[in-house]
């Protein structure tokens, strides 16, 4: 039976969600509280990397976090505030990091990445995708032993679960790259990842679900969700409110 769906947020994840969606049949409104033309779906690296499987929640991060959350260009900056839920999720996250949580969550991020690169495949089959889809690898130069050594142990993990990935030396690395001056003192290759231009991706991806009737609500921030019985019976916006 056909729905209609609102999806908050039309980064990767939510126009990929409207994509499947609308395949089902369902009638899908995207609200974005930006224009839709930047952000991190945008500008990120574009790997698909079933190798770095470390989940976010490791041992030591929540040291590593405390120094990051006082720096906002840092890679997980969450703004610090006395907001219980916030106390609720941090002592929650806290008790993730250990590495049985580590081993637990690794076979799954991996399943994860290489579902997401079949996806990847599948969507570009669609008449209107051309983006850029690589499957050359990744490989990670390092400048110091310290990296070499997380990176080899990044490796170990990787070929534990089945991928491809192996130390490349300094000659390799020579013999690989003639024309380029690298100064490095090993590197990890992992052959089990791809990458894509995340830009292209993102501009076919909206003009496809607007060619097949997805609505989008640009400019338009949700500030607050409406529960009745259980279930989202509202969502405001800045602008009007939604039902769906
Ligand atoms: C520099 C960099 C490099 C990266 N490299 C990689 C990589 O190589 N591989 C990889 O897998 N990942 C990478 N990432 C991570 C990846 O970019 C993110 O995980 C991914 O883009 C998250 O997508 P998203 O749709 O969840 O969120 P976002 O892209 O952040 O989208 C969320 C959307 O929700 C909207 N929104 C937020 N609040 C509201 C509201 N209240 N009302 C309405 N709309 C709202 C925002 O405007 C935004 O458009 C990288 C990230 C960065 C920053």
């Amino acid at each position: 039976m056909s729905k209609n769906v609102i999806v908050i947020g039309g980064g990767i994840i939510g126009l990929c969600s409207a994509y499947y969606l609308n395949k089902e049949g369902h009638q899908v409104t995207v609200i974005d509280k930006s224009n839709m033309d930047g952000g991190a779906s945008y500008v990120n690296a574009g790997y698909l990397s079933p190798s770095h499987i470390i989940p976010l929640s490791a041992p030591g991060v929540m040291k590593q976090g405390l120094k990051w959350m006082f720096d906002k260009s840092s890679p997980l900056y969450i703004k610090p505030r006395l907001d219980p839920d916030f106390l609720k999720w941090s002592s929650a996250f806290n008790k993730s990091c250990t590495d049985k949580h580590v081993k637990k969550a690794a076979p799954i991020i991996r399943d994860i990445s290489v579902l997401s690169q079949g996806l990847y495949d599948e969507i570009k089959q669609g008449d209107d995708f051309t983006y850029h889809y690589d499957k050359k690898g990744l490989f990670m130069l390092c400048q110091t032993e310290h990296m070499l050594e997380e990176e080899m142990k990044m490796a170990e993990m990787a070929q534990e679960l089945g991928l491809e990935a192996w130390e490349v030396s300094p000659t390799q690395i020579k013999e690989l790259e003639p024309n380029v001056e690298i100064n490095a003192i090993g590197a990890v290759y992992f052959k089990c990842d791809h990458h894509s231009t995340p830009q292209e991706f993102m501009q076919e991806m909206k003009a496809h679900l607007k060619k097949v009737g997805v609505n989008f609500c640009l400019n338009e921030a949700v500030e607050d969700i409406s529960l009745a019985n259980r279930k989202i019976s509202d969502i405001k916006t800045n602008k009007q409110h939604h039902t769906a």
